[in-house]
């Protein structure tokens, strides 16, 4: 196995591994442990080149940091990337390989699973190293991201209706939802329970379908559901969904979903503020996965401990927007001026 260190300006310390063996290919990147060791899943991904990988896992990493900072979960920020086909390419021998890459960073990075890993590659990950988390329950870890993803994301929707419609609310409310996968059933289940009415669009029909009948809603043609008129937008698939030519036929007051880098570029929350759309930056509506995964690796895993913090996204939100309101910015802006002053606070030296 070959590790070498390629830490560019900016970063703590990025490494890139070649395990002949095991075919492994992969990059490890911790962007800043100023809170915490730096965790985040692991993405396995048919990158084209190592510099497309590592372009990724840096972008990745960085999100992290501010993710975290935001949610205050004692984290900092990292991600890895194996170079792969995640259909073809898994097995036991490269899962395990990439333990002992982990492993080499003496706790400095832990990994989860991520777009292209599973449950199941932790599994073998940890039959190297402790430096992983999203194990299955029975092994005492914290399961399925996606419940507290969802439960994050309802209470930040709520956050945003305060603000809006000043009543948290949501009975007779429209809620559109792009994706209907494994976030948004739970998003949508709380939503319909809240009293909401929801349209419903997913490129594969019957999931949309499916999720119509359980809760009452109505499915939308997968082309329409960003320009429907609605009082919320739920974006729960893609990222980049706010962009140029999507902004000027936006129909709702609100945009907050679980889906991640919703906006293609920070311009484009301007834009939103611009339309008098309020957008929940994602990396704070959608913590929920993450802070769930903090309580695991505090200690011992406590899900009523879990819920509390992942309810806090409420007030997490209602801070970005006192933020945005008084310096009159941008929400997105408003959460990376908070996530660099909490990042700038932890590097202070401690008082005596
Ligand atoms: P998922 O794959 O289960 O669901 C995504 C759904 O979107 C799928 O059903 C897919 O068919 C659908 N879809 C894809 N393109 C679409 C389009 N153009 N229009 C309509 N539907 C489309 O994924 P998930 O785990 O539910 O995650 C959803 C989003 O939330 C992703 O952006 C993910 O990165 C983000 N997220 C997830 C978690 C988590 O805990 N799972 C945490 C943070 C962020």
């Amino acid at each position: 196995m070959k590790i070498e260190t390629i830490t560019p300006e900016g970063y703590e310390h990025v490494a890139k591994c070649e395990d002949p063996e095991s075919g492994l290919r992969a990059v490890i990147s911790i962007h800043d442990t100023t809170l915490g060791p730096a965790l985040g899943g692991l993405r396995m991904w048919k990158y084209a080149s190592w510099d497309e990988a590592i372009f990724d896992v840096l972008r990745l990493s960085k999100g992290m940091t501010f993710k975290s900072a935001v949610a205050d979960t004692g984290l900092g920020g990292g991600k890895s990337v194996i170079i792969g086909d995640h259909r073809t390419g898994k097995s036991e021998k490269l899962f395990r390989a990439m333990g002992k890459f982990v492993d080499s960073l003496g706790g400095r990075y832990i990994t989860a699973e991520d777009v292209g890993t599973s449950v199941e590659d932790m599994v073998h990950v940890r039959k190297e190293t402790k430096c992983v988390t999203g194990l299955p329950k029975s092994m005492g870890s914290s399961g399925d991201p996606s419940p507290w993803t969802a439960l994050g994301t309802y209470r930040g929707i709520k956050a945003c209706m305060e603000e809006v419609f000043g009543t948290r609310d949501l009975s007779g409310r429209t809620v559109a939802i792009q994706g209907c996968g494994h976030v948004a059933t739970y998003l949508a289940r709380h939503l319909a329970e809240g009293g909401a009415e929801l349209l419903l669009a997913d490129i594969v029909a019957d999931k949309a379908q499916a999720l119509a009948e359980e809760t009452g809603g109505k499915v939308i043609d997968p082309a329409e559901i960003l320009s429907v008129e609605c009082d919320i937008l739920a974006p729960c698939a893609l990222g980049a969904i706010v962009n140029d030519e999507t902004l000027p036929d936006f129909r709702c007051k609100i945009i907050a979903g679980a889906a991640n880098n919703i906006l293609l570029r920070e311009e484009h929350g301007q834009r939103l503020k611009e339309a008098d759309i309020l957008y929940a930056p994602d990396y704070v509506i959608n913590a929920g996965g993450i802070i769930n995964v903090s309580i695991e690796v505090e200690g011992e895993y406590d899900e009523e401990r879990s819920r509390a913090k992942v309810e806090n996204i409420y007030h997490a939100l209602k801070r970005v927007f006192e933020i945005s309101k008084a310096e009159n910015i941008s929400t997105n802006e408003a959460s990376n001026r908070l996530a660099r002053e909490r990042l700038s606070r932890g590097r202070e030296p401690a008082a005596n």
